[in-house]
């Protein structure tokens, strides 16, 4: 094939991005979605902020214009659950590889993004380059699809000191919210976040 044939091959790939509601997330949708070529991925797999996650999904689409498709899945999320207001890592073992399989399923043929940033490192072993590289291997095999995680080596510092297209206080990444659908404040992502952005807004 043609090195020109090749380019045009590879940019007519369908995109799918998977859509947390959160910053990273919507930082990855801003950077990387081709307009009329990119689908969103919803994964509402029984956490607790799905409700205040999906709306946040709901409404980033909407300013970039690009569709979303939700899947609704059951997934052990007891880790998730240790209680509102609590600080402590909260791992759902191998979401990754289901969020990533689910795309697959749905949309074969496709170039998954995932939004891994560098803060994930320690606690998440499913955005590690290592797995990101592996599981693009295995659907590569048996789907014709390919993982990438463009943000791996970008702090959340330094995404928002970036951000644009929707305002920060748009998306949502508490993993717990409070009875009133408000992000807890104490959890470790509601941490990461506040720090980030005090950072972020001190550079
Ligand atoms: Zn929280």
């Amino acid at each position: 094939m043609s090195r020109k044939r090749k380019q045009k091959k590879e940019s007519s790939r369908r995109r799918v991005i998977l859509l947390s509601g959160g910053i990273d997330s919507a930082y990855l949708l801003s950077k990387y979605h081709v307009p009329f070529n990119t689908i969103c991925l919803y994964v509402n797999y029984g956490h607790p902020s799905h409700r205040q996650e999906f709306r946040s999904a709901v409404h980033i689409c909407s300013e970039y214009r690009v569709a979303l498709s939700t899947i609704c899945t059951n997934m052990d999320t007891s880790k998730m659950r240790i209680g509102q207001q609590e600080a402590g890592p909260r791992v759902v073992p191998a979401r990754n590889i289901v969020f990533c399989a689910l795309a697959a399923n749905h949309f074969p043929n496709t170039d998954i993004y995932l939004g891994c940033t560098k803060n994930d490192f320690n606690e998440y072993a499913d955005c590690r380059k290592e797995f990101i590289d592996s599981i693009s291997l295995l659907l590569q095999t048996c789907s014709g699809n390919r993982v990438f995680a463009p943000l791996l080596e970008i702090s959340k510092e330094e995404i928002i000191a970036d951000f644009s297209g929707v305002n920060i206080e748009d998306t949502f990444s508490c993993y717990e919210p409070t009875k009133q659908g408000k992000p807890c404040g104490k959890c470790n992502s509601c941490i990461e976040r506040g720090l980030a952005i005090d950072k972020a807004s001190s550079r």
